[in-house]
């Protein structure tokens, strides 16, 4: 057996080369000992908005964080319901149920994973007290930000965009997730394509009033201090994070490239092999493995996952084999969000969302990180070719 071992990620190298930038930082920051918000924060927000194409951005405990405070700002609250996509992370529909609202689930097309206005729509149209649309830009692809945005229009709703796994990825018309949309989500999580070392999030917006409300939202509605008119939470970003971040931000592109181009190679040694694009079915043959399609420029996608998928009945047997050859894998996500437990009295049924159901069965996520070589590259596709064929 080969001794190549390719976990599904190790942020070990990454962090190697930036040792003594990321040290030097921190200890600006420990020198100051200004550790929650402040100039860090401030320098880290504007920073991440320019990067994104956004005019403010406000920086947050946590991704999950950046998603229920635009719905806080709204006052989204009992009663209320909001579309979002059921093949996600949790935190999505978490952020509009621990309000007390409704989210209310819509499918995915199965090329990119993402919803679409078409499937957003239908959801929407079981709603009778729809608040806002939340769409999510899966894996590090842009969803179709101007049909979703058309959509909020016409229906006279927001439209907060999840792009926690996509910061940096351009849409159909080349614009950055994060600079056209009403709000977007962004997380800090290590496994994000910018991690802080722990926990972290953002909200860009092009709104000033918006910025300034999720900015008091943001320490329990006050402004000014020891003054209340809106109950918030806390939810502040520290400067030990934002320092850390802000270094990896100037490297942050060079990643991204280096995601897309161990994507461009997969994607040559698999389908040198006889798979094919998620855009055609499995069960119109070819070797029993479907691909992310790589979009066209100028469309970026950046890869924070490359989710690859087999026959539903293969796709366990597929992952004990990669764990035996030493290579690291996951299931994003075993299971969609309206047959999550915690969502029973919402009435979601098997067969409900067909789309993300089979996903939910069929996927696997593979190793993409940045610094995976092309040794690991080529071991982690002659196995599962290997395993498949
Ligand atoms: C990571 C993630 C979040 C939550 O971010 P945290 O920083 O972990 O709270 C929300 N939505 C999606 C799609 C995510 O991948």
């Amino acid at each position: 057996m080969s001794d190549v071992r390719v976990p599904l990620l190790d942020l070990r190298p990454q962090y190697a080369g930036l040792r003594e930038e990321i040290a030097e930082a921190i200890q600006g920051v420990l020198d100051s000992q200004q550790f929650v918000l402040g100039p860090e924060v401030e320098a880290l927000e504007a920073e991440v908005a320019a990067y994104s194409g956004a005019a403010h951005g406000v920086g947050c405990a946590s991704g999950s964080d950046a998603l229920l405070l635009p719905l806080m700002a709204l006052g989204v609250g009992p009663g209320d319901q909001v579309v979002v996509p059921t093949y996600t992370f949790f935190s999505t529909a978490g952020s509009v149920y621990r309000l007390g609202a409704e989210p209310v689930f819509a499918d995915i097309e199965p090329r990119t994973y993402n919803a679409t206005p078409e499937t957003l729509a239908r959801a929407a149209e079981r709603c009778t007290r729809l608040k806002a649309i939340m769409p999510v830009h899966l894996y590090g692809q842009a969803a179709d930000v101007d049909g979703i945005a058309a959509l909020g229009a016409s229906l006279g709703v927001p439209v907060y965009e999840d792009a926690a796994q996509a910061i940096g990825a351009e849409d159909a018309r080349g614009r950055r997730v994060g600079g056209a949309g009403q709000t977007a989500c962004f997380s800090f999580f290590p496994t994000k394509n910018l991690g802080s070392f722990g926990e972290g999030g953002m909200v860009t917006t092009d709104d000033p009033d918006l910025a300034r409300e999720l900015r008091q939202l943001r320490v329990h509605g006050m402004e000014p201090k020891y003054y209340h008119a809106k109950v918030g939470l806390n939810a502040r970003l520290h400067a030990l994070q934002a320092a850390v971040l802000r270094v990896k931000l100037r490297h942050l592109e060079p990643w991204q490239e280096a995601r897309r181009r161990n994507a461009s190679h997969y994607d040559e040694l698999f389908r040198n092999a006889g798979a094919r694009t998620s855009a055609v079915p499995l069960a119109e043959g070819g070797l029993p493995l479907r691909v992310p399609a790589i979009p066209e420029e100028p469309v970026r996608h950046v890869f924070n996952q490359y989710v690859v998928r087999v026959p539903a009945e293969r796709r366990d047997a597929l992952r004990a084999h990669l764990t035996e050859h030493r290579i690291g894998s996951e299931i994003y996500y075993p299971v969609p969000l309206h047959l999550q437990e915690c969502f029973r009295e919402l009435g979601g049924k098997p067969g409900d969302l067909p789309e993300s159901e089979a996903a939910a069965r069929e996927t696997l996520a593979l190793p993409i990180f940045p610094e995976l070589e092309k040794r690991q590259r080529e071991h982690v596709a002659a196995t599962i070719v290997d395993f498949l064929s």
